[in-house]
């Protein structure tokens, strides 16, 4: 079985580019006030959401593993 990812979306960051929900439909959607929120807490790992992630022009997608806390993105340093 793959990881599992913790996916936050910093909404005080996010400028509603909407990049984050079409390079992964899957994982992230646009509320009415174009605000993104991950579809769910957890998501499979998946480059799209990490493409995602690394897509969003503001960083305010962070990913970690499920369980563990590791940090997916942004990376650790
Ligand atoms: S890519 Fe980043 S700024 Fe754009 S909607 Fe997604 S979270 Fe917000």
């Amino acid at each position: 079985m793959g990881d599992r990812w913790e996916v936050v979306v910093d909404r005080s960051v996010c400028i509603g580019s909407g990049m984050c929900a079409a390079t992964a439909p899957d994982g992230f959607r646009l509320d009415t006030a174009r605000q993104s929120h991950p579809v769910a807490p957890e998501a499979d790992a998946a480059e799209s959401v990490l493409a995602a992630a690394e897509g969003c022009p503001v960083e305010a997608i962070t990913l970690s593993v499920s369980g563990s806390g590791e940090a997916v993105f942004p990376p650790e340093e």
